[in-house]
Parts: structure tokens; C-alpha cells; sequence
């Protein structure tokens, strides 16, 4: 409200002048018309106060000033005073509004002409955009403002559309998944079904090839990173990581069987110098010892003869003497043999000691090549059969079906709901209970049964001698078995489903149509709420 006393100024076009019959208490006649007058002029400058606000903070700061004085000051020069620092300020706002109004009409166009440059821009708005360009400038705040809510609302109309799946190459974008995307402007993303397929398929690969050490110690990084969800972007950045460490495992992998090779190759070349060297000795010391003996068996007969057919007595003492001698060193020379022949022995029993140290360490490494040649068709997680393993069996399986017509029968089996085990308790709780469940179905099958892990939560299983329509029960025991396993995780008794679809070879079968077969039965039994088995027949 104003106060009684209120002052009264009009803004003339020459600049201010004070009302011409007073807008101050002067003449108690025209009081109250003069009152009223001041009211007016008062209000009029407030709310010209308030259409000017935020124009300008230092023109603000002064119409705030006015206003002020014009409620409460009763000095109507100090009023004019006020009204001449705004009306100077004013008068230098023209100036410096219409650069600042050209600067904003520059902009607007550059922004305008990015736009368009857009790739996925839709059509209707480029032509728009074309329009919008040609209009003229604008010179007034107004049309600016105008103008700049129209660009605003074509990078909407962008935004918009970018974010609208597009019909092949759509975006992950649930907002439950955990995947977070990082910036995928200008990367290629890949459908959803595709994501989490290649994601179950990475994260196999590296089960399945189970490599030790640093290099098996990093993928299993990587696979806790897949399971916990990772974005499509980081898809490639995995794969390439994956591929390094894959060739750094094999590199290492042949290092170390090289350098058994390479030692085990020295190995043998040594023994077999020695072995030669051995031998030849061995031969040339028992071609000597043969003529020593020779010439010990020719001194003790020439002795005979001598004993035989001389009487000179002491001629047969001096060449006894001289034999005896020369048979002294005989014997000596034997001792130096059989002193060879000791060490030959001993080196032969060194020999022998490298030899079977040596067998030891190749049929280590044989043992180490089963045990990989086994591993190649086993899951490392699960420990049944791997996919491998799948293709070999179900090919033999199929042409013993062929050959002697025996019943075949091959069942899909995916667990239920697997997701939310992972979800909720971690997927290393997950990997637990995939470990239990695979052996509980396998233990639960008969010998002649095969079991394989077929991807990551699914089974497949191939039963020989078995018809059609005695299958429901077997593997309705089996989903039952599993239903009763007493899971407990974060002290939550919990108790994990499985899905069966089923089906038998029939005439003219492929096992690609089996398995669809199969597959399809599986896929019945999912959406008829799980938890059973579906036959296809
Ligand atoms: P549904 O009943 O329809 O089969 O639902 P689901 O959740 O089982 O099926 P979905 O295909 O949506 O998810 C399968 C889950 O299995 C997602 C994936 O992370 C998880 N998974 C796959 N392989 C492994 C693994 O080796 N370890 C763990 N912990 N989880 C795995
Ligand atoms: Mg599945
Ligand atoms: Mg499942």
C-alpha cells in the first residue's frame, strides 16, 4: 500500500518533469484528484519495474531503487533524482542491445545449421529447419525469443527420434537390466536377444576352455563382469580382451610344452652319447679282455710245454720267472679291466636312473595330454559334458538310431527363472547352483544316458532305448528331483524349477529337427508356466 503522502512524477518524452499541477501536496483543492493521479503514475512505474526485470541486473537494481522512493520518500527531488539515473541509464541501452541482438541472431543460425547436419534427423524437420533459416533477422528481444523456442523445439523433435528404437539394430534399453549404456551416439549397437545371446555364448567360451594360471585367473574376471551384465558398447572392448589373453594363454600353453620337448630332447641326445660312447667301450674293453686272456691262456701253456720238455733245470726256472713276470702284468692289466668294467657299470646304472626319470616325466606329460584331450569335452563349471562332447555323442547316438532302429529320444532342459537367482543372490551363488543341478540330473540318469551343458543354464540330454510314450515319467522324475533339492541362499530356503521339452526321433529326422522339435515342446512348457515337461511327438 502506499503511504498518504506519496509523490507523483510523469516520464515525459523530453525526459522527467515534475507534474504540471503537482503531484505534491501544494493545493488542498485538487488534493485528492492530485492523490489519485500519484496512485496512478505510481503503480504504472511499478509495473513497468516488473515488465523490465531481468533485462538487465544494473537497470533493476535502479527501478528498484525508484519504486522504493516513489512508496516511502517524501522529497520529490530526491525522487527526480532517482528517475534521472534510470532515464540516463536508458538512454545508453539502445547501443548495446543491438549488437548483443545480432551476436544472438548469429547464433541461432549456426546452431540452426548444425542441426541440419544431424545423420538422424527426420525429413519433415530438415525442411522445417530450411524455413526457419530463411526467415529474416529479427531485431526486437521478442522475435528472438520467438525463434529461439522454435530451434529448441527442432533439437526435441531430434532428441526424440534418436531415441526411438530403430527397427533392426535396436538399443538395449530396459531400465530394469543393469546393463548401463555409456555414450552410443556413433556406435552400433546390437538387439537385446542378440546381446544376452553373445553374452551367454562369451561367457561359455571361457568355461569351456578352462585355461590355468594368470591367463585362466583374468577370464574368470571377465565372465564374473558378463554375468554381472555388461553394455552393449563394451561388447567389442570384451571380445578383444578376451581374444588377447586367449592367444596369451596358448602362447604360454606351447612355451611350456615346447620347453618339455626341448628337455626332453637334450635329454636324449645326452643318454644317447653316452649310450654309444658305452657301448664301445663296453665292446673294446671285452675285445682286450678276451686277448688277455688269450695271451694268459698262451704264457700258461708255453710254461707246460717248457715244464713238459726241459731238463736244464735252471733255464726252466729263468723262463718260468720271465712267464710268471710277464703273467703278473697280465693280471694287473685284468685288474685295470675289471676296474673299467666297474665304472662302466656305474655309468650304465646312472643311464638307467635318467632313463626311467625320463619315462616318469613323459608319462606325466602324457597324463597332462589326456587330461586336456578329456577337458576338451568336458564343462569345467558343471563337469557334465560340454557341447563338444554334444555334437559327437548325438551324431553317434543318431546313426546307431539309423542302423539298428533302436528308440532315441533327446530332451531340452532349461531351469527356471534362472535370472533371478543371479539377480538376487550373485551369480557365484548362481554358479553353485548350476554345479548342484547338473549333477543331481546326471546322477539321475540312467548309464546309457548322455548329458551335456548345452549353454548356460540349459541341458541337453539324449536317451537311447527309450520310446516316445515312456519318456513323460523318467522326466518327470527328474523335474521332480530337482524341484526337491533344499537350495538355501542368504539363509532363504529356496526352491529352483526346471522346464523340460522333449521329443523322440522319428522317420526321416535329421538331429537339427529333433532338436527343434525339442525346442519348441521346451518353449510350450515356459509359457504354460513352467515347472513341466513337454513332449513333442
Ligand atoms: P526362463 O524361466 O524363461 O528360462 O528364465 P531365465 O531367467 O532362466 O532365463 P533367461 O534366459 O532370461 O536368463 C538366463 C540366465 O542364466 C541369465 C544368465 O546370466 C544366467 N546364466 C547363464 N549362464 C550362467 C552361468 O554360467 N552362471 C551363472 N551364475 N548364471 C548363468
Ligand atoms: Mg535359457
Ligand atoms: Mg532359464
Amino acid at each position: 500500500m502506499k503511504s498518504p503522502n506519496e509523490k507523483c512524477v510523469i516520464i515525459s518524452k523530453d525526459g522527467i518533469a515534475p507534474l504540471a499541477r503537482g503531484g505534491v501536496k501544494q493545493n488542498s483543492v485538487n488534493q485528492p484528484k492530485a492523490d489519485m493521479e500519484n496512485k496512478l503514475i505510481s503503480q504504472l512505474i511499478e509495473k513497468l519495474a516488473l515488465c523490465a526485470q531481468s533485462l538487465d541486473p544494473s537497470l533493476d537494481e535502479k527501478l528498484e531503487q525508484l519504486v522504493t522512493q516513489l512508496q516511502h520518500s517524501g522529497d520529490l527531488n530526491q525522487v527526480l533524482e532517482e528517475i534521472k539515473a534510470v532515464e540516463q541509464h536508458l538512454q545508453n541501452k539502445p547501443a548495446t542491445i543491438k549488437p548483443a541482438l545480432a551476436e544472438l541472431d548469429k547464433q541461432t543460425r549456426t546452431a540452426a545449421e548444425n542441426l541440419q547436419q544431424a545423420k538422424s534427423l527426420p525429413n519433415n524437420v530438415r525442411a522445417n529447419i530450411r524455413e526457419y533459416m530463411n526467415r529474416p533477422a529479427s531485431e526486437v528481444l521478442r522475435e528472438h525469443q520467438d525463434k529461439l523456442a522454435v530451434l529448441v523445439g527442432f533439437y526435441q523433435q531430434l532428441v526424440t527420434h534418436s531415441e526411438r528404437p530403430a527397427p533392426n539394430f535396436l538399443r538395449v534399453q530396459s531400465s530394469a537390466d543393469p546393463v548401463q549404456e555409456e555414450s552410443t551416439s556413433n556406435i552400433p549397437t546390437v538387439d537385446a536377444t542378440s546381446h544376452k545371446r553373445i553374452c551367454d555364448e562369451l561367457q561359455r567360451l571361457i568355461t569351456e576352455l578352462d585355461f590355468a594360471g594368470e591367463f585362466g585367473e583374468k577370464l574368470a574376471k571377465i565372465r564374473n563382469r558378463i554375468l554381472s551384465g555388461i553394455a552393449p558398447s563394451q561388447l567389442a572392448s570384451i571380445c578383444l580382451e578376451m581374444i588377447n589373453l586367449i592367444i596369451d594363454g596358448t602362447r604360454e600353453e606351447r612355451k611350456a610344452s615346447q620347453a618339455f620337448l626341448y628337455s626332453l630332447n637334450e635329454s636324449l641326445n645326452s643318454f644317447h652319447q653316452t649310450f654309444c660312447s658305452s657301448v664301445s667301450e663296453s665292446r673294446s674293453i671285452r675285445n682286450e679282455q678276451f686277448e688277455l686272456n688269450e695271451d694268459l691262456r698262451a704264457r700258461l701253456r708255453t710254461m707246460g710245454l717248457q715244464v713238459d720238455n726241459t731238463n736244464d733245470l735252471l733255464q726252466l726256472k729263468l723262463s718260468i720267472q720271465s712267464q710268471l713276470k710277464e703273467i703278473g702284468r697280465l693280471l694287473s692289466e685284468k685288474e685295470a679291466f675289471e676296474q673299467r668294467e666297474k665304472e662302466l657299470e656305474k655309468r650304465l646304472a646312472e643311464m638307467e636312473n635318467k632313463l626311467s626319470l625320463m619315462k616318469d616325466e613323459t608319462s606325466e606329460y602324457k597324463k597332462r595330454l589326456s587330461a586336456q584331450k578329456h577337458k576338451l569335452f568336458l564343462d569345467s563349471l558343471t563337469q557334465v559334458y560340454n557341447r563338444a562332447a554334444l555334437d559327437e555323442r548325438l551324431e553317434l547316438e543318431f546313426k546307431r538310431w539309423q542302423r539298428y532302429d533302436h528308440p532315441l529320444c533327446l530332451a531340452i532342459v532349461d531351469i527356471d527363472h534362472f535370472k533371478s537367482i543371479n539377480d538376487n543372490y550373485g551369480h557365484m551363488a548362481g554358479d553353485k547352483a548350476l554345479k548342484v543341478i547338473a549333477r543331481a540330473l546326471q546322477k539321475s540318469l540312467r548309464d546309457t544316458d548322455f548329458i551335456a551343458r548345452f549353454g548356460g543354464e540349459e541341458f541337453v540330454l539324449l536317451l537311447p532305448n527309450i520310446s516316445a510314450q515312456d519318456l513323460q515319467a523318467p522326466l518327470d522324475n527328474l523335474r521332480e528331483s530337482i524341484k526337491s533339492i533344499p537350495f538355501k541362499f542368504k539363509d532363504n530356503r529356496v526352491s529352483i524349477t526346471i522346464s523340460i521339452g522333449a521329443t523322440a526321433f522319428v522317420e526321416g529326422d535329421q538331429p537339427l529337427d529333433a532338436f527343434e522339435r525339442a525346442d519348441q515342446s521346451l518353449y510350450d512348457a515356459k509359457h504354460q508356466g513352467r515347472d513341466r515337461v513337454i513332449l513333442s511327438i
